[in-house]
């Protein structure tokens, strides 16, 4: 079975997730956004192990921890190469918002549209879903109908797209064509705020919800 569990962490109250097969211990990490020892402790109870680092795009607030991340669990460190230049300002942002110390990671691999990976028992999809920035994915858990969706869709909104990289009519396409299709059942983790379910922003998201004209 799959395991959810999440702690909102740095200035921005970003949620950074692990996600872990409960049989065999092994679990991914999702967007480490600082607060170490906080983010680690998501491990207990049940001791999992963390195999891969997973960033759903190159915001500060979602990759803040993720080098430290990656010194405490050895774990690889990934992401869509289309937001690796959000890194080369990384340390006048963090200065900017309020983030300390912070540093960019060690990319090991990069993440692309369709790639399965194996997590325990458990396996993801990564969908890439750009509009937020360029690169940004979403990791969907299909047998476990799980989604986190970063800074692309919120429970009743979605990101915002006036920053570098950012298209409001991309991301209202990979919405509709990419992640409303996965069903209405699926409950999504956002990178901000609470879970929904896809079923209720296919519907009432007054962003790109089906009411809305585009
Ligand atoms: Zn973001
Ligand atoms: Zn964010």
């Amino acid at each position: 079975m799959l395991v959810v569990r999440s702690v909102a962490v740095g200035p921005f109250a970003e949620n950074t997730f692990l996600a872990g097969c409960d049989r065999t211990g092994e679990a991914i990490l999702i967007d480490p956004g600082g607060e170490l020892p906080r983010v680690l402790a998501l491990r207990e109870p049940g001791g999992f192990s963390v195999k891969r680092i997973l960033l759903t795009h190159g915001h500060i607030d979602h990759v803040a921890g993720a080098a430290e991340a990656a010194e405490a669990t050895g774990a690889p460190v990934e992401i869509h190469p289309a937001d690796l230049d959000w890194f080369d300002a990384i340390e006048d942002h963090g200065e900017m918002f309020g983030f300390t110390g912070v540093r960019a990671p060690p990319i090991a691999r990069h993440l692309a549209g369709g790639d399965r990976l194996q997590v325990g028992d458990e396996q993801l999809r990564v969908i890439h879903t750009p509009g937020h920035t360029r690169g940004g994915c979403s990791l969907f858990f299909e047998a476990a109908r799980v989604l986190f969706t970063g800074d692309a869709l919120f429970v009743g909104s979605v990101g915002r797209t006036d920053l570098p990289g950012g298209d409001f009519r991309v991301l209202a396409r990979s919405l509709r064509e990419k992640v409303f299709p996965l069903g209405d059942d699926v409950r999504f983790y956002p990178g901000h705020g609470a879970a929904g379910l896809l079923g209720d922003e296919r519907r009432n998201n007054p962003f790109v919800g089906q009411g809305r004209q585009l």
